[in-house]
């Protein structure tokens, strides 16, 4: 389905149910120099896995920010999950964002917070049960790996334990879609690979699944959908492809 049948099933409020994120001709300029984006198009569909991979201020993070509502475009059309983000009141934006969780390069865990407590703090803004956040938040630090780390501090943790923290904080409220941020930018290479593989599972389960990266060898090893940005715009988008040789 290309961009104008997209927009005609929209006029007529018929979405493609399998999209659940739709960019048209986003473009977003901050105050000063070049826009970030400049008429990027990008869809996605439910349980997708996409690496978004580009050299640093080609836009990758701007694109992240516009999908969580951080950020408002200049001009352009993006969906998420139904919801129009141009036109979404304020304060439906934290209901927006429980279905999305979020992943960033330095992990952002609330350092005098145990392990357990940095997760269930998720759960308990949301106001989620005391019942159900004692059964919510063991299960999905089993899932990262971390079942015997409750009461461990982050500075008590490697790298690669805060990160899988930071995974399971991202996780527990169950959204839609997980995005991440160069998730791996501060891991060694064996930490990189159990995080991406963690986030190869988590898909696998049915959480769509985006992942801005510069690790070449991880992108063409995984073979995923790869989505490369440079100067704001999208100029490729492969299907199993590997991270373009061109430095
Ligand atoms: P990437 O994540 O690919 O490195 P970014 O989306 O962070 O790229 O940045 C894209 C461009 O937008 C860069 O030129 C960057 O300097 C600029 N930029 C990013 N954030 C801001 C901001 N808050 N204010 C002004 N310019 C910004
Ligand atoms: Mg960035």
């Amino acid at each position: 389905m290309d961009r104008h049948e997209r927009r005609r099933r929209r006029k007529r409020q018929m979405p493609d149910d399998d999209i659940i994120i739709t960019m048209e001709n986003v473009s977003k300029a901050y105050s000063t120099g070049a826009p970030a984006l400049n008429g990027v198009d990008f869809t996605v569909r439910n349980g997708e896995f996409v690496f978004v991979v580009g050299d640093s201020g080609s836009g990758k993070s701007t694109l992240i920010r516009l999908l969580l509502r951080e950020l408002v475009a200049t001009s352009g059309y993006i969906n998420v999950l139904g919801y129009d983000l141009n036109k979404i009141r304020h304060r439906k934006i934290p209901k927006f964002r429980r279905n999305i969780g979020i992943v960033f390069q330095d992990f952002r865990l609330l350092k005098e917070l145990t392990v357990y407590d940095n997760v269930a703090f998720a759960q308990r803004v949301i106001q989620v049960s005391g019942k159900e956040i004692r059964r919510n938040v063991p299960s999905i630090l089993a899932t990262v790996g971390l079942a015997g780390k409750y009461k461990a501090k982050p500075r008590q943790l490697s790298g690669g334990e805060q990160q899988r923290v930071a995974l399971a904080r991202a996780l527990v409220n169950r959204p839609a879609i997980l995005l991440a941020d160069e998730p791996t930018g501060n891991l060694d290479p064996n930490n990189s690979w159990e995080i991406m593989k963690l986030m190869e599972r988590i898909n696998e389960n049915g959480t769509t699944v985006i992942v801005v990266t510069h690790n070449r060898e991880i992108v063409n090893a995984m073979q995923k959908r790869v989505v490369t940005m440079k100067r704001g715009v999208i100029v490729s988008d492969e299907e199993k492809g590997g991270y373009l040789d061109e430095d």
